[in-house]
């Protein structure tokens, strides 16, 4: 039998959030392995990428990151995603900077404006893309999806 401490009542571990934790932390890995590639490119911070109405370009994310991207607008005290009229990225702040900067997502990583050096061509990280959308099938989601909507639906789902 099973011992048990008086006072105490087992708790069942949850498979849902055994996925989630778990994914968070696949998805860092990810990021982590991407920032050790030698791409011969550097982030100049002219936020020229956040600007989605200049671009035409909108990050997609696969669930894992917008696990891990929602997972941080709350770690910045916020439960919903900031608005923002003007057509740039909810996450980019007033002052130029990334709300999620550590936390910013695979596109946001590898799509370096001209300034910088280009963007990372998809065949230099596929592997990469290819553990993300395992995660993605292992969580059910269904496929990248733009940003705003993707991160604001976790947000939503986490209140
Ligand atoms: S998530 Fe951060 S880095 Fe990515 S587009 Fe938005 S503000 Fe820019």
């Amino acid at each position: 039998m099973t011992p048990r401490l008086a006072g105490t009542a087992l708790r069942r571990p949850d498979p849902a959030r055994e996925a989630k934790r778990e994914a968070l932390a696949q998805v860092r890995g990810i990021y982590a392995k991407l920032g050790q590639r030698p791409f011969q490119r550097a982030c100049t911070s002219s936020t020229g990428c956040c600007q989605f109405h200049v671009t035409g370009r909108v990050p997609q994310l696969t669930q894992g990151e917008a696990l891990v991207a929602a997972q941080a607008v709350r770690a910045a005290g916020r439960k919903a995603l900031p608005e923002r009229s003007d057509g740039a990225c909810p996450l980019l702040r007033t002052d130029g900077r990334c709300l999620i900067y550590n936390d910013r997502p695979f596109g946001c990583r590898t799509h370096f404006c001209s300034a910088a050096g280009g963007p990372v061509g998809r065949t230099e990280v596929l592997d990469l893309i290819r553990e993300l959308e395992v995660i993605d099938q292992q969580l059910g989601g269904a496929g990248p999806r733009a940003l705003e909507s993707t991160v604001a639906a976790e947000l939503a789902r986490a209140r």
